[in-house]
């Protein structure tokens, strides 16, 4: 076995207090690809106590300054985005040619807000008393902890680094326990890029212990999350022992919505990639079709007919186009949400399986999976699945299947298909959702606001609207 990768912590390599140590497996073979520190609250005080001790000077350097830092690495990842890519692809199985685009998302990220660090705008407001003047300014709000998922192991990095960086804050890091190999990768690449030390840090290890050290140290001014509700609600109730400030991307359970104007093969291919792109495994996925009555047979025929050209593989291959799930917890919620469906009365038209054999036999593979009859009462239609599987429900009216769509505790992302230019109106205002794809299966921009309505979150990433999140807003009162 190679070397354990270490936590960079005040621009030092660094291995865990513990001497704690953990295998990080390709689900794709079952096999693992390497072993990293396996840190605890300990290296999170020291993590923080680094972002603390260097944030006045990284606060006052200039936007220029600090933008220079972020355009070396957006040029750095850019660089090494084949390599980058190749590690997401061992560690959680995204097909490389989505890995790639996810590294080139990640490098646009720190090129956007190395420029958008030059706007941070303040104002004066006209006073109503004669001899008083208003000044409003902004200010980076400190110590950043952040927390980012598996799925996007790079790009949710860049999303959160990026802005805070460019506001003026520094940042402590945890990524998800499954992914840190890319971290790690990432993190070589801030250091060559030549941020000064203790502005940027990373630690690995056991989420409850370093997401307390996060929540309960006062150094830490803003907790910015990426993952589950479950997880997000328990960081918003630690944050609120010192008031931190919080943002947090939370799951979604999506609806798409097919109107019986639209075009059904312009929905097939949005449908394709809102809902199998990383396997299933993101926050914006479908988790709903609903497909109006009177064409749900076409649609149907159509989506099985993608289906059954869909490659499905380890994501070396550069056809595959459905990898594997991330790991085996994963490939089970996906199973028990498809066998609870059967069991409750669900019309299975395609896949339904585990895939076991041949190139599948070590790895955690589900067939494309699409079911019909689907009913309320089943797991599939309020829980999160995070998985190739597509069920399928049938609606007669427009303001029937706006009521079916927002009843949901999630409020992410929603998509509609129609050609009705009115229609397109009514729906996206109707939709009580953060992001509305309208004709559009892919509905992520970097320049555009990224974030969810009700339980699905607080805050948003992308463009300008994540910088604010890093910045608090400070009001000067001139008597003259
Ligand atoms: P998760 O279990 O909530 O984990 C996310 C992160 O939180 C990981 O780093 C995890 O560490 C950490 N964590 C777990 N328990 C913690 C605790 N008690 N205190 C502090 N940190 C803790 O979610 P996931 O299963 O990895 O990711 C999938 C979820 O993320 C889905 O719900 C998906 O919708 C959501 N998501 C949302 C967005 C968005 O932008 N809205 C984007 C992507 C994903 P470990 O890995 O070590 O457990």
């Amino acid at each position: 076995m190679t070397d354990s990768k270490k936590m960079y912590i005040n621009g030092e390599w660094i291995e865990a207090e513990s001497g704690e140590t953990q295998e990080v497996i390709n689900p794709a073979t079952g096999e693992s690809v390497g072993s990293v520190s396996f840190g605890d609250s300990r290296d999170a005080a020291k993590a923080i106590a680094a972002a603390d001790a260097a944030f006045k000077s990284w606060a006052q350097a200039t936007a220029r300054e600090r933008s220079k830092y972020l355009n070396n690495l957006y040029e750095l990842v850019r660089t090494h985005r084949d390599e980058l890519a190749g590690i997401i692809c061992a560690e959680m199985g995204k097909p490389l040619r989505e890995a790639k685009g996810e590294v080139l998302g990640a490098a646009d990220n720190f090129m956007w807000y190395a420029e958008e660090a030059k706007r941070v705008y303040g104002e004066t407001v006209p006073s109503t008393i004669p001899n008083k003047r208003i000044m409003v300014t902004k200010h980076p709000v400190g110590v950043v902890a952040a927390i980012t998922p598996w799925n996007f192991p790079v790009n949710m990095v860049a999303r959160k680094i990026a802005p805070a960086l460019a506001a003026g804050c520094t940042v402590v890091l945890k990524p998800a326990e499954g992914t840190p190999l890319s971290a790690i990768r990432l993190f070589e690449l801030i250091e060559q890029a030549g941020f000064p030390k203790g502005v940027v840090n990373l630690v690995i290890g056991n989420p409850e212990s370093i997401g307390k050290e996060f929540t309960d140290n006062k150094k830490v001014r803003k907790i910015a999350f990426t993952g589950s509700t479950r997880v997000g609600k328990l960081l918003m109730e630690g944050a609120a022992k010192t008031v931190k400030r919080v943002s947090l991307e939370l799951g979604g359970h999506a609806p798409f919505i097919v109107f019986d104007d639209a075009d059904l093969d312009a929905a097939v291919t949005g449908l394709f990639e809102s809902k199998f792109f990383n396997s299933g495994q993101m926050c914006i996925c479908t988790n709903r079709l609903y497909v109006h009555e009177s064409v749900v047979e076409e649609f149907t025929n159509k989506l099985v007919e993608r289906l059954t050209k869909a490659k499905v593989g380890d994501g070396r291959n550069m056809d595959t186009e459905i990898g594997p799930l991330v790991n085996e917890n994963g490939l089970n919620k996906v199973l028990d949400h498809i066998d609870d469906a059967r069991e409750r009365g669900g019309n299975i038209v395609y896949g339904g399986n585990r895939l076991t054999d041949g190139e599948y036999s070590k790895g955690f593979y589900c067939e494309p999976t699409v079911i019909t009859d689907v009913t309320p009462d089943m797991k599939i239609y309020t829980e999160e699945t995070f998985g190739p599987v597509v069920p399928i429900l049938t609606f007669k009216e427009e303001a029937e299947v706006v009521e079916l769509a927002n009843d949901t505790d999630y409020g992410l992302a929603a998509y509609v298909y129609t050609q009705n230019n009115s229609r397109c109106f009514r729906m996206s205002e109707a939709l009580e959702y953060g992001i509305v794809g309208i004709n559009d299966g892919s509905p992520t921009q970097t320049q555009a606001p990224f974030g969810g309505f009700k339980e699905s979150g607080i805050g948003r990433e992308g463009g300008r609207y994540a910088l604010e999140e890093f910045l608090e807003i400070k009001f000067v009162s001139f008597g003259l």
